[in-house]
């Protein structure tokens, strides 16, 4: 598994080994954290780097792959980051992998290949369009999958993940990025008297309450479509591509209000101007991994907020 020791993969693994895989951690760490991969073995290497990766890939009959630049700003801003690692290292991963004879692939992908989508429910037959060099690094990929399973049989399955957020039930891992960005975790940090304040940005959308709607699905919800996906290849299942979400959106001020009563403190916010590059909604069809994976998300956002507070708290008193 690559990107084993960041935030999704971390879980992922967790997810496997409860279902009797072995699994074996591949990261450079430059945005994992050894804590994350704890109790695995973790090689610590890069997806570029073929010799580090062959007697990895010699050992596994599948790839999960997790590792990737994931953050839509920095990507318009320096796009040679992100086209370097998520598609040059990204290939030179799948070329290993082909080479070394393995036939299963895995792959995070992301409802950010839809771009700014002309209709909600988003279906995986949504035009792919892309609006930010993030996205356009995950659909080469995806179509570099298609046309290796074509051509060479390695069969795989592209999760076009909506909004992953919260954390294992167990409190001993869950998210953590560097900066942070993301909304739940900011959330639930301006409920904190002395932390900063939430941005909310863009209150003038064409939604119901002006701020943007999102999918959030939860990360062990995720977790668990990995491990059907594996299982899907294993028993000899076609390539495949599916929107990982819950089907429902929820506005940024909902969010907010779900953070409000998961810490029982106010969340303080202030009403800012839109982001550029965000869409203003944005929320799945999930029937098709319920067909094809019969996979559905279990966990709603109240589960997901309360899971995030948790190890938010735990994490901060740094236990
Ligand atoms: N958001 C916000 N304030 C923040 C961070 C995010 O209002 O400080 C909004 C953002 O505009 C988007 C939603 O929250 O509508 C989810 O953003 P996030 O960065 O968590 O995920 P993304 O949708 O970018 O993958």
């Amino acid at each position: 598994m690559t990107g084993g020791a960041g935030y999704i993969g971390s879980h992922a693994a967790r997810a496997l080994r409860c279902s009797g895989y072995e699994v074996v951690l591949y990261d450079n760490l430059s945005t994992g954290f050894r804590r994350l991969a704890q109790g695995f073995e973790l090689v610590e290497g890069d997806i570029s780097d073929e010799a580090a990766l062959r007697p990895v890939l010699a050992r596994v009959d599948a790839v999960m792959h997790f590792a990737a630049h994931a953050y839509v700003g920095e990507s318009v801003e320096n796009p040679r980051k992100y086209f370097r690692n998520n598609v040059l290292a990204a290939l030179s991963l799948l070329n290993s992998a082909l080479d070394t004879g393995i036939r299963r692939f895995v792959f995070s992908s992301t409802c950010a290949v839809y771009g700014i989508p002309g209709q909600i429910p988003i279906t995986e037959q949504t035009p792919r369009e892309p609006v930010n060099p993030y996205g356009a690094s995950k659909l080469f990929f995806e179509n570099a999958l298609e046309a290796y399973s074509r051509a060479y049989g390695l069969r795989s399955v592209s999760l076009r993940y909506f909004n992953a957020a919260g954390a294992d039930e167990s409190g001993e891992i869950g998210e953590m990025h560097d900066p942070e960005t993301h909304l739940i975790p900011l959330a639930l940090a301006a409920s904190a008297a002395n932390g900063p304040g939430l941005q909310i940005h863009g209150s003038d959308y064409p939604t119901p309450d002006g701020t943007c709607v999102r999918d959030y699905i939860h990360v062990n919800d995720l977790a668990d479509a990995h491990v059907r996906a594996l299982q899907h290849l294993e028993r000899g299942g076609d390539s495949l591509t599916t929107n990982l979400g819950t089907g429902r959106g929820h506005s940024v001020l909902e969010v907010v209000q779900a953070a409000e009563k998961a810490t029982g403190r106010p969340v303080r916010r202030t009403m800012g101007p839109r982001r550029p590059g965000d869409p203003p909604v944005l929320v799945a069809d999930p029937a098709k991994a319920q067909r094809m994976l019969g996979w559905a998300a279990r966990r709603n956002l109240a589960d997901i907020v309360s899971s995030a507070w948790m190890w938010m708290q735990k994490n901060s008193s740094g236990t």
